[in-house]
């Protein structure tokens, strides 16, 4: 059996590589050239996911570029600590979460698909679908028995398996993020943690990393941002107005941010709470663009890797794909689905509700204590793959 993988992002790298271990023969299309795939924001493995890479035998390697995450340490805007969240249930070693660069990630999928030799084709960008064969911007067609869909939040498969799929929702934050080296601010900070501030008109997180420097990141309630706004605003605009927003907000959000390089800027947040059609015949989603929480879940990558690895138990010896593809959704659906409510819950707490700040803080110290805690979510994060 020959796959078809459109995008080498988290969820078609792992993917190909899981299908590689199943003894299924993979091509990954991805569209963009390895400049353009570096850089970027960061983004934290839950583990569950953790366990996904653990099966897909890349662990040790994601362990290496990037820095163990335990906690969310959440602040009032009047200063109040509100609470602490486990990033999870553990795995038997003890790791609870990595935080890592999006590009790192993707690089050491992409890197160990290439070194087992599996073909990843870049720059090899995808404009047409007709059942299982795929049309290259160029012309170039290219055909397999099973397509896998995992190119993200903005599909070209999905619309291709159906025209009708829902659009993205805009969840209503913009997302920036960057990093300030070399601060004494990290030693301030508590380490392996992601400090989280409910800033007055923002949602701040900071985290040290082992080697003195502070990855942070903005959330900003407001409508989304259009295209040419973000391509005409420099990095010194938008880090002026992002340290606007977070002045006089405890912590140090503003020095963070005035000091820093911005790696992600005007970032408008989508998530797809429900997509009716995950597949047709021998064509399926899998990460994104079949259900993209917020990245306020903090789950969207490690729902990608979980999905590599049960796809490919299903399709692992399978005589007829497309039933393989009916039992991969049935594993998936609804866990997926719950997680991208759960997601646009925890988007809606950043954006100010009509209850008053102290309000506000004492009802998330409740719910801190209560309901957001690592057994209230051990659903999500103990799951193992
Ligand atoms: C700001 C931010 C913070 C986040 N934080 C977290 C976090 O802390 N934890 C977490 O788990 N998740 C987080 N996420 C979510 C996570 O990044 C995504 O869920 C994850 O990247 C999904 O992987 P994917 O491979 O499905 O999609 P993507 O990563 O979007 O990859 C899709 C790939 O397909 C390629 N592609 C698209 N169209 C085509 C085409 N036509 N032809 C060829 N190639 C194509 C793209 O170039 C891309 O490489 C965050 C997301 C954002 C935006």
């Amino acid at each position: 059996m020959r796959a078809l993988i459109v995008g080498g992002g988290v969820a078609g790298g792992a993917a190909a590589l899981a299908l590689e271990d199943a003894g299924i023969e993979a091509i990954v299309l991805e569209r963009r050239d390895e400049a353009a795939a570096a850089g970027g924001s960061y983004l934290t493995l839950a583990p569950n996911g953790l366990a996904a890479a653990a099966a897909l035998g890349v662990l040790p390697r994601l362990a290496d570029v990037g820095f163990p995450t335990d906690t969310h340490l959440l602040v009032g805007a009047s200063g109040t600590p509100l609470g602490r969240v486990s990033i999870g249930v553990p795995l038997a070693s003890g790791l609870r979460g990595l935080t890592l660069r999006r590009s790192d990630l993707v690089g050491v999928l992409t890197a160990e698909a290439v070194r087992r030799g599996i073909a990843v084709r870049r720059g090899a960008a995808v404009r047409g679908v007709d059942g299982t064969t795929v049309e290259l911007d160029g012309g170039e067609r290219v055909d397999a028995d099973v397509l896998i869909g995992a190119d993200g939040v903005r599909s070209v498969v999905r619309s291709a398996i159906d025209p009708g799929a829902p659009a993205p929702r805009y969840v209503g934050l913009t997302n920036f993020g960057g990093i300030t080296r070399g601060t004494p601010v990290a030693a301030r900070l508590e380490q392996r943690a992601w400090t989280m501030v409910f800033g007055r008109r923002a949602f701040f997180g900071a985290h040290p990393t082992p080697a003195g420097d502070v990855v942070w990141f903005v959330n900003v309630p407001e409508p989304e941002i259009a295209r040419d706004v973000r391509a005409a605003t420099s990095g010194d605009a938008w880090r002026d107005r992002l340290a606007g927003l977070v002045a006089g907000d405890p912590g140090d959000a503003e020095h963070l941010i005035r000091a820093g390089v911005l790696e992600l800027a005007g970032d408008s947040t989508y998530d797809l709470p429900t997509v009716p059609c995950w597949r047709r015949g021998s064509v399926v989603l899998i990460g994104d663009a079949a259900h993209a929480p917020s990245p306020s879940s903090g789950q969207g990558a490690s729902l990608a890797l979980e999905d590599a690895v049960v796809l490919a138990r299903e399709l692992r010896g399978a005589e007829d794909p497309a039933t393989a593809l009916a039992r991969f959704e049935s594993a998936r659906r609804r866990r997926v689905e719950r997680i991208v409510s759960a997601g646009a819950r925890s988007s809606s707490s950043k954006i100010p509700g009509p209850l008053g700040m102290r309000v506000q803080e004492a009802v998330m110290r409740v719910l801190l204590r209560t309901v957001v805690t690592e057994r209230g979510s051990a659903w999500m994060t103990g799951y193992r793959v």
